[in-house]
């Protein structure tokens, strides 16, 4: 009988502590889907429902390009071909990121990551200490095609407007910041193309990835309206708690 009490009282220990693991281990949220599925529109209200930041890898080599740093003038050149930089220099930029301390309870990985050497380098370095959850958002090429080409990036703040589906008041100004609209080079027909290319090759592989290895991965269908998609992601990224309003 004090034998059975002693295991029951060490499997409540060791259940607590998991419990005590999971409550404050970091949370890391993985946005993956091909360019202009929603990612950056949807990362934004998800990171201030879950008060993690959001970390885009474009807008981070897009900051770099707008600085002028050598890392930037790196990055546009594969950038304004529709090709992926590489990838020693995407996950020195992420790591030295994801190490601020306003990273300590999590981050939500919009654009990152893009290739398998990038996911397993990810899982070497948070799989002990975070939890994950993939969210993946699925949509036609053809859609895709029509969201980019009226798509509108603010110069100071990245918030994304679409002249027909989102337009922001003023054409040319952004409504939270009031910077400068402009339609991304790599946004523009011929570089999309490519984009798009180099996405079914190199980044479509993670969706079996993520399947494979952690069943960490839920699907979202990104062409329904914003609002539901976004309920969607919501409850995906595990946070089905947290209510929408
Ligand atoms: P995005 O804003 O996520 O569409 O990224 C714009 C461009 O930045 C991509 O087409 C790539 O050239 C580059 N880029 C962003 N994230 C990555 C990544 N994780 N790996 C390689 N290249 C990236």
């Amino acid at each position: 009988m004090r034998r059975l009490i002693g295991w029951i009282f060490m499997l409540g220990v060791i259940v607590a502590g998991e419990l005590r693991a999971d409550e404050t281990s970091p949370l890391v949220v993985i946005l993956m889907g091909p360019p202009g599925s929603g990612k950056g529109t949807h990362a934004l209200p998800l990171s201030e429902r879950l008060q993690i930041p959001h970390i885009s890898t474009g807008d981070l080599f897009r900051d770099n390009i707008r600085k002028e740093t050598p890392l930037g003038k790196l990055a546009k050149s594969y950038m304004n071909q529709g090709n992926l930089v590489p990838d020693e220099v995407v996950l020195g930029m992420l790591f030295a990121r994801i190490e601020q301390p306003d990273c300590k309870k999590g981050y939500i990985l919009d654009g990152f990551p893009r290739t398998i050497a990038q996911a397993k380098a990810l899982d070497e370095k948070i799989r002990k200490t975070c939890q994950l959850a993939v969210v993946n958002l699925q949509i036609s090429d053809s859609l895709l095609i029509e969201r980019i080409s009226g798509r509108v990036s603010c110069k100071s703040c990245a918030r994304c407007f679409h002249t027909k589906y989102n337009p922001p008041k003023n054409p040319s100004k952004c409504d939270s910041c009031e910077g400068t609209l402009y339609q991304r080079d790599d946004d523009k027909a011929e570089v999309l193309t490519k984009r798009l290319e180099v996405y079914h090759e190199q980044t479509g592989p993670l969706v079996a990835y993520y399947q494979k290895t952690s069943g960490v991965l839920r699907e979202v269908d990104a062409s329904q309206p914003k609002e539901i998609v976004l309920q969607a992601v919501v409850e995906a990224a595990n946070v089905g708690t947290l209510a929408l309003n």
